[in-house]
């Protein structure tokens, strides 16, 4: 896609359980090769923003774009195929599965075919590919040295890191991340950083829910931030960072 139309629309995104309105009229846009984080206090309503774009769950109202194409209410694996990768803010990692089964399998589940094929239709070539690129992405988030250990006995934020791999196995367009840098030690968030910079820059779009402010500062292009599902407001971070709103309501906190 090219630099100047947004790679995804979110237009009046809406989701309500029961009498709570969790999203409330959320609309924005990303580029290709742009970083936009999505913060907000606990509850604010962004996992199910992510949820919303990735089709685990239909929005009330609102339509989400890729592309061009709408893609809201569409089955998640549908939305997978056309280049949206996640992470999930509570890992699903396999247990007792090593680092590379648990990225090469997961990306293969959740990007080509049905579980059944994936299980027992992988011929040797396809499969040889798959650990190949599997191998290539753990390298890239810095875990070459435990492609072998069990995913699920890793520090829960390695085990972030591992499910970074799976979704870069998607060779996504736009990569959703929930609160990656959470349980990283100063030396992996400044590694991770580095990654979504290259990323960015080989024009890939990212969407990133984190907590760590000084992590989405220093590398976000613009923010959104939400409040009880609304949105409190939008800008290039040093903007958001002095709107009194947001100081109240956020960082201040
Ligand atoms: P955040 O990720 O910003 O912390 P969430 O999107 O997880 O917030 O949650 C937003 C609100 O929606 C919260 O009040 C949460 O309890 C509620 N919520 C989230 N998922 C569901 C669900 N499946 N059913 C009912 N309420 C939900
Ligand atoms: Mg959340």
């Amino acid at each position: 896609p090219q630099r100047g139309r947004p790679l995804l629309t979110v237009e009046g995104l809406r989701k309500q359980f029961g009498g709570l309105v969790a999203v409330d009229d959320i609309g924005f846009d990303i580029r290709a090769g742009e970083i936009v984080g999505l913060i907000g206090p606990n509850g604010a309503g962004k996992s199910t923003s992510f949820n919303l774009i990735t089709g685990v769950l239909s929005p009330t109202a609102g339509a989400v774009t890729l592309a061009g194409e709408a893609i809201s209410g569409r089955p998640a694996r549908a939305i997978a195929r056309r280049g949206v990768a996640r992470t999930f803010q509570h890992v699903k990692l396999v247990h007792g599965m090593s680092v590379i089964d648990n990225v090469a399998i997961g990306a293969h589940l959740r990007g080509r075919a049905g579980p059944l094929r994936g299980i027992l239709g992988l011929d040797a070539d396809e499969e040889a590919r798959l650990y190949a690129e599997a191998r290539r992405q753990i390298a890239r988030v810095g875990l070459a040295a435990h492609e072998g250990a069990v995913a699920t006995d890793l520090a829960l934020g390695q085990q972030r890191l591992v499910e970074i791999a799976r979704a870069l196995c998607l060779d996504p367009v736009l990569l959703l991340l929930d609160e990656p840098a959470a349980g990283l030690r100063h030396a992996e968030k400044e590694a991770l950083a580095g990654l979504l910079g290259t990323l960015r820059a080989e024009g890939m779009a990212v969407l990133l829910v984190e907590h760590d402010m000084d992590f989405v500062m220093g590398l976000t292009d613009r923010l959104v931030v939400m409040n009880f599902g609304s949105e409190l407001a939008k800008g290039r971070p040093a903007e958001v960072q002095a709107n009194p709103a947001v100081i109240e309501a956020y960082l201040g906190a």
